[in-house]
């Protein structure tokens, strides 16, 4: 299926886990990829895989999400080199600091909000425009159901707190930009096996990638391990797709009943 030839997308957060997943099947049906990260050397490392796939199908933007005039230029750079703009997959995150409230820095409240809030609004607001101008578009940010289950994991209460604004703000979004037909979806997945937690280094050889992940037995009743990246992807190219033409200002758990617990 080439669900995405002559289509190009601005996925953040590509240099690893479901944002390299995601690179990775939407190239493979055909669409153009800016990869925007900070970690330059993992970036490129997935460069190199796309463009061995397709030559010239994926652009790697050195950028912080959360910075608005890096962000500002990287769009910029992106919608020139690729000559438009079709498909936002805003998913950078960070868990940040975790620990008592009393116990957390002003700092470490203000890094996580500024990375998974501010660095969302930044991947929406520099790219509307050009999504506008197509008079389509479809935008999908990726939550957690750390935003809204009844109990969070003790300790992540500033990015808990990010998790459920994130989905105020797609549900904004969507309502906002319904009348310029450009679509905006949140997902929360349950745990997935990535890098979130820093504990694997970058490798030429990504499916080779064993990920040490703490996963009590039982905490996904429809799994024996955590979710995989490429379970997000899927879902994720489903939205970034013309099949969810109908869909706005959705929320998708993605999470094999953990958040049901
Ligand atoms: P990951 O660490 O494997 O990948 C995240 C990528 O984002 C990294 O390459 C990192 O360098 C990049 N990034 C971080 N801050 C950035 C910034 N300021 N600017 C640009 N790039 C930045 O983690 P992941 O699990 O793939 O996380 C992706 C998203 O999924 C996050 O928003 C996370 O909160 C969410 N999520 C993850 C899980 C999980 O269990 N892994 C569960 C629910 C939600």
């Amino acid at each position: 299926k080439q669900r995405f030839a002559g289509r190009t997308a601005i996925i953040t957060g590509a240099g690893s886990g479901i944002g390299r997943a995601t690179a990775i099947q939407m190239a493979s049906e055909g669409a153009n990829i800016a990869l925007f990260d900070l970690v330059n050397d993992r970036t490129s490392i997935v460069e190199r895989k796309l463009n061995s796939m397709r030559e010239g199908c994926a652009l790697a933007v050195d950028v912080d999400t959360s910075d608005p005039g890096r962000m500002e230029e990287a769009v910029r750079r992106t919608v020139e080199h690729f000559g438009g703009l079709d498909i936002v997959f805003a998913n950078a995150g960070i868990n940040g600091s975790i620990g008592p409230i009393e116990e957390l820095s002003i700092e470490d409240w203000q890094r996580t909000l500024s990375v998974n809030l501010t660095g969302t609004f930044l991947s929406l607001k520099y790219t509307i425009p050009h999504m506008k101008k197509k008079g389509k578009g479809s935008i999908i940010i990726t939550s957690s159901i750390n935003g809204n289950r009844r109990f969070a994991s003790f300790g992540f209460s500033p990015y808990s707190t990010t998790k459920a604004g994130q989905v105020a703000f797609a549900k904004m979004a969507a309502l906002e930009l319904a009348k310029f037909k450009v679509r905006v979806n949140v997902i929360s997945p349950g745990a997935i096996a990535t890098n979130i937690d820093e504990s694997t280094e970058p490798n030429e050889e990504l499916e080779s990638i064993i990920i040490p992940m703490e996963f009590p037995e039982g905490q996904q009743p429809l799994a024996d391990g955590p979710g995989k990246p490429e379970d997000v992807a899927k879902l994720v190219c489903f939205l970034a797709s013309d099949e969810s033409s109908h869909i706005t200002g959705a929320q998708i758990v993605i999470d094999g009943a953990e958040s049901l617990l």
